[in-house]
């Protein structure tokens, strides 16, 4: 192992004992590291930690020290890991659908070359992800076929392009719905080809609204198919009224349309606690041609957007050529089959979370952590469920730990509400309790060497 310089003359530069470039790059760790996560990434580093000692912010006998730990916490991609405490269950900011064991371990199977469009046991080309595919018709027998694609989006954009391009999509004013981070679903449709055609009003759209608009553009041949969208972030109460997917599924077979129904979270089947939520195999029975579905929302898998619907509509979809642009990568692919043929995914546990369960869990660790248990609700997220509150607990811990836990490893991501931290234990996994418990610690010890320095008592905390 090199030898670093340490004792100088005194009135030397002490910028002249930064270890230089070379010599920290020869260090076996150092050198294991760049094989592992690439030269430019840990020279960054290396330099980083030179400057902090040329800044005079460490000592330069310090710097080998310093550059070891920080390759130590360095990971191959700046995205963290991160605890989400905040009870709300598919967190779009925070990757929305945490993968299960059995995904996760498909996606690392997939990782390197793998048989995704090739037949193994003849040697020809194959269907893309027939595998994902399979798991979904057996997970949902009410589809005669099935596509996967990027996301929710591009399935959304994929049917109307394909069923409707340059004609008319008959949509309802109450469904004209925003997602998140400003995007407008009408927007996206118009912006393939496609023409939005707005029907009935905000609170209340008839069987007659589509009719009218059906009639008026049949003689031009004008509309191109009946939309049904799933207001799945908000909801519209009081003076209101829809019309279902049966009664649009006879106005499309009157007029000879395709029905398309975007039911955004996900669900293959109705899900008890969550009565109000759309699911696959029932808006199909009740006559849609094609339901769309993202991957990352309720079904709790990968991002994807997921069709099912009958075959031949299907299938003039995935021959449309935007179907090429908005495939579903390999990756996901594999995530998905193993997420439907795989163990209940923890978005759905987190969902079907036994209160009394979550009860105890939270006593247990507001003891170990000194916090005060109140009553928080969680929630099921832009995914899903608007409005629907899921009863639970927190953990009420002091306001000024969110920040140190949110930059600590992992990151602890709770709720700040009043003078109180609150952490929510739905959506934590009960084998990361310790790594919370960890975190908690150590947010604190920042916070008490901070308020130390600012009282003086402990100056050498500095930082
Ligand atoms: C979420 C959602 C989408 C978009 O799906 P992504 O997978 O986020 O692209 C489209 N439609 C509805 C109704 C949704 O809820």
């Amino acid at each position: 192992m090199p030898v670093l310089p340490v004792a100088r003359p005194a009135g030397e530069d002490p910028r002249r004992r930064i270890p230089r470039t070379d010599r920290l790059l020869a260090l076996p760790e150092v050198a294991s590291a760049a094989a592992a996560m690439g030269e430019r990434v840990v020279k960054d580093l290396v330099s980083a930690t030179q400057d902090r000692a040329r800044a005079g912010e460490i000592p330069p006998e310090s710097v080998k020290e310093e550059l070891l730990a920080a390759l130590g916490q360095r990971t191959a991609s700046s995205l963290r890991p991160v605890l989400n405490a905040t009870g709300v269950i598919v967190h779009t900011n925070l990757g929305r659908a945490p993968l299960s064991p059995a995904a996760r371990e498909a996606v690392q199977d997939a990782a390197g070359y793998t048989d995704v469009e090739f037949d193994l046991a003849t040697g020809a080309r194959y269907r893309r992800g027939a595998g994902a595919r399979a798991a979904l018709l057996a997970a949902c027998p009410a589809a005669e076929d099935a596509l996967v694609v990027n996301n929710g989006a591009a399935a959304l954009l994929l049917a109307t392009t394909a069923l409707a391009g340059g004609k008319e999509v008959l949509w309802s004013r109450g469904e004209l719905v925003e997602i998140g981070a400003g995007f407008r679903l009408a927007e996206l449709v118009a912006s393939a080809g496609a023409r939005v055609r707005e029907v009935g009003t905000t609170n209340r759209t008839h069987p007659a609204d589509y009719r009218d608009a059906c009639r008026e553009g049949a003689a031009a041949g004008t509309v191109g198919a009946l939309l049904k969208v799933h207001t799945s972030n908000y909801r519209v109460e009081g003076f209101t009224s829809e019309v279902g997917i049966d009664e649009l599924a006879e106005i499309a077979r009157e007029r000879d349309l395709p029905l398309i129904a975007d039911l955004g979270s996900g669900l293959l089947h109705p899900e008890p606690s969550l009565p109000q939520e759309p699911d696959a195999t029932t808006a199909l029975t009740a006559g849609a041609d094609v339901v769309l579905t993202s991957g990352d929302k309720l079904l709790g898998g990968p991002q994807a957007g997921i069709l099912l619907g009958r075959a031949e509509v299907i299938a003039r979809l995935a021959r449309h050529p935007l179907a090429r642009a908005v495939r579903a990568d390999k990756l996901a692919l594999a995530a998905l089959e193993a997420t439907l043929s795989g163990p209940v995914p923890p978005v759905l546990a987190a969902l079907r979370t036994d209160p009394a369960a979550l009860q105890e869990r939270t006593e247990h660790l507001a003891a170990q952590l000194d916090g005060r248990v109140v009553p928080h609700e969680g929630r099921v997220g832009g995914g899903g469920g608007a409005g629907v509150p899921l009863p639970g607990w927190a953990i009420a811990l002091e306001v000024e730990l969110a920040a140190p836990l949110r930059r600590g490893t992992p990151a602890v991501i709770g709720t700040v509400r009043g003078d109180a931290c609150l952490l929510d234990l739905r959506c934590v996994p009960v084998e990361s309790e310790d790594a919370l418990v960890a975190a908690v610690t150590a947010a604190r010890a920042e916070v008490t060497a901070r308020t130390g320095t600012a009282d003086g008592a402990d100056g050498g905390a500095a930082r």
